[in-house]
């Protein structure tokens, strides 16, 4: 019997996208026939970069893999991935302490939608790089150059620069 087709939800802020972030994209490539990158609206975080400007990143970093799209979305991750189709919800892990969170949600979701998550362990490399930490130190003027892609370093220190937020002695 022919396997069913597989898409998979990685849902996220992505504000920005990271090393990390990609790491687990890269990871997965080859365990679902499709995979869309889910950026969540997440107006409570107060999101730096706003939704289209975290869609964009994003979809310039996957111009290469054909099988990796990239939404925004505005509603419950479950009810979104219900949505589109995806029968699996894909989630980096750093460390035990996303673990401890990412367990309770993937419970969570799995009673009140029936999905399934999956979990990649990103490279050890990235396993402290989080996407609030990269803009904390940005903002205070810290390299974070190798922790995220060229073209996110570039629009975050532009970012910084028009919100006043970067040091003026760090200023090119
Ligand atoms: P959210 O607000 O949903 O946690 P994030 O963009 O912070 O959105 O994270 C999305 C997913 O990517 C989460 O599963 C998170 O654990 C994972 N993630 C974030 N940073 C990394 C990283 N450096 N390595 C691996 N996974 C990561």
């Amino acid at each position: 019997m022919a396997r069913p087709f597989i898409r998979a939800l990685f849902p996220g802020s992505f504000d920005p996208i990271t090393n990390g972030h990609l790491d687990v994209i890269h990871r997965s490539l080859n365990l679902f026939d499709e995979l869309i990158v889910g950026v969540g609206n997440s107006p409570l975080k107060n999101p730096l970069f706003t939704l289209s400007e975290r869609v964009e990143l994003i979809a310039e970093l996957i111009t290469d893999m054909p099988n990796v799209r990239v939404q925004s979305y505005d509603c419950l991750t479950t009810e979104y991935a219900a949505g589109i189709g995806a029968t699996v919800i894909l989630r980096g892990l750093r460390n035990l302490t996303d673990v401890q969170y990412e367990f309770q949600l993937a419970m969570t979701n799995r009673a009140v939608a029936g999905i399934e998550t999956v979990f990649v362990m990103t490279c050890e490399q990235y396993g402290f790089t989080s996407s609030a930490l990269i803009r904390e130190i940005a903002a205070l003027g810290g390299d974070v150059s190798n922790l995220i892609p060229q073209c996110v370093y570039k629009k975050l220190r532009e970012k910084l620069k028009m919100s006043g937020k970067y040091p003026a002695d760090k200023l090119d």
